[in-house]
């Protein structure tokens, strides 16, 4: 009975310190919160998925208020469907700056960020560009939890294994700095090709790379949406989704 109360006591005790981040699952923003438009196909994965691909966004740059992050995940959305032709924005679920996870395509939809992976994968974008700087550690620790939240709940498999979009295709993303962070997350591998079945269909999305998280890579169709975007959208998120033309 005493162990069990000094258990219960610890446990709250490590909490606190934790800041609580560790006992409790981020807030979800549901995509009718944001604002989503609705998909124009969904194709639903077979769980659990056995990999997690982390990505950083590049373009828009890092949210810190949920009106910013809304505004960049409906930026990000507008992107996907319109430059690139995808159903849907291309991420199952987004880390804002503001430590919440923002619903994309979520649990149990095939998503459109990492070819050859989409299938098998959960695909985590953490907003912001993570070259040179580091997310805060409480997005990253969101990061952590809301894949924790996707053991727990049977949508991802207790062995998955965790890679950055650039192991899968020739991309900056998700930047240096994070990329060097997460190699240190559990459940990260170095070589996931050894790993795949040999020969695995592109899926259709595959056929169109997302240059806006790239920062080498041709910008020039991308201009034109960028352009379009600070046109019609006054706020302070325009300045920073334009920051990096
Ligand atoms: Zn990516």
């Amino acid at each position: 009975m005493c162990y069990n109360i000094c258990v219960l006591i610890w446990v709250i005790l490590t909490c606190h310190v934790a800041n609580s981040f560790v006992c409790t699952d981020p807030e979800i923003v549901t995509r009718d919160e944001w604002g989503a438009k609705p998909p124009t196909d969904v194709e639903n994965l077979t769980l659990p998925v056995p990999y997690v691909v982390i990505h950083h966004s590049y373009i828009p740059a890092a949210c810190s208020t949920k009106e910013e992050c809304i505004n960049d995940m409906q930026w990000m959305q507008k992107y996907h469907q319109q430059n690139n032709s995808w159903c849907d924005i291309g991420y199952n679920f987004a880390v804002g700056g503001d430590n919440r996870i923002y619903v994309g395509r979520g649990w149990t939809a095939v998503g459109a960020h990492a070819p050859r992976y989409n299938s098998r994968s959960i695909g985590i974008v953490l907003i912001g560009d993570w070259t040179d700087i580091l997310p805060p550690e409480s997005q990253m620790l969101a990061a952590k939890q809301l894949i924790n939240m996707g053991i727990r709940d049977g949508y991802i498999s207790e062995n998955y294994k965790l890679i950055g979009h650039r192991q899968v295709r020739e991309t900056a993303c998700p930047g240096e700095a994070l990329y060097k962070e997460i190699q240190m997350w559990p459940h990260w591998i170095p070589n996931p090709d050894e790993e795949v079945i040999p020969v695995v269909p592109l899926d259709k999305e595959d056929l169109k790379p997302d240059p806006r998280e790239d920062p080498d890579a041709s910008l020039a169709s991308e201009d034109n949406e960028i352009k379009r975007h600070s046109s019609t959208d006054k706020d302070e998120s325009t300045s920073r989704s334009i920051k990096h033309t």
